[in-house]
């Protein structure tokens, strides 16, 4: 399907194609939690990076964020870029490199209707903050980490993956 997402300000518009458009990934990681996640975490939807437009990118900035080793102390940039609107401070996107075709934009930048997960997964737990809550259903995944299925993985087993257009 199509997503048409923006910051708040409005200043930012964009679009892409997304054959993974459900908003099941709840991220609970710290970096989720603190630029994108009032609630606790952030959802990442699944889309293609070559069928993105953006509008008003010159008001884009990125974040990558410095991760420092609980065991080692040694600190190392995240490769993962982080795209907000500088003047508003809406998450909007993530964008990898290590996965060039792939984007991550976030379901609270999305203006399209989006479907509803029939089931969902938490992961990133092991990061969580004490205050938060997790409400998983009786068919929702939990994850102390990052979880094997990706995504898309995820799509194909549901039978959800949206090919379409
Ligand atoms: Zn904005
Ligand atoms: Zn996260």
């Amino acid at each position: 399907m199509r997503l048409d997402g923006s910051c708040h300000c409005g200043q930012v518009r964009f679009t892409l194609r997304s054959a993974h458009p459900y908003p099941f990934n709840l991220c609970y990681c710290s970096i989720c939690r603190k630029t994108a996640g009032g609630g606790g975490y952030a959802i990442n939807l699944g889309g293609d990076y070559d069928s993105m437009h953006i509008e008003g990118e010159e008001h884009v900035s990125v974040y990558q964020a410095r991760i420092t080793d609980p065991d080692t102390g040694k600190a190392t940039i995240s490769p993962g870029k982080r795209h907000f609107c500088r003047h508003c401070g809406s998450a909007l996107w993530v964008w990898d490199p290590r996965w060039p075709k792939l984007v991550h934009p976030f379901a609270s930048a999305i203006d399209s209707e989006l479907p509803q997960a029939p089931e969902r997964t938490h992961l990133m737990l092991g990061s969580k903050a004490g205050w938060v809550p997790v409400l998983a259903g009786p068919k929702d995944k939990l994850f102390d980490e990052y979880p094997e299925e990706s995504i898309a993985d995820w799509h194909r087993r549901l039978r959800l993956e949206d090919t379409q257009d």
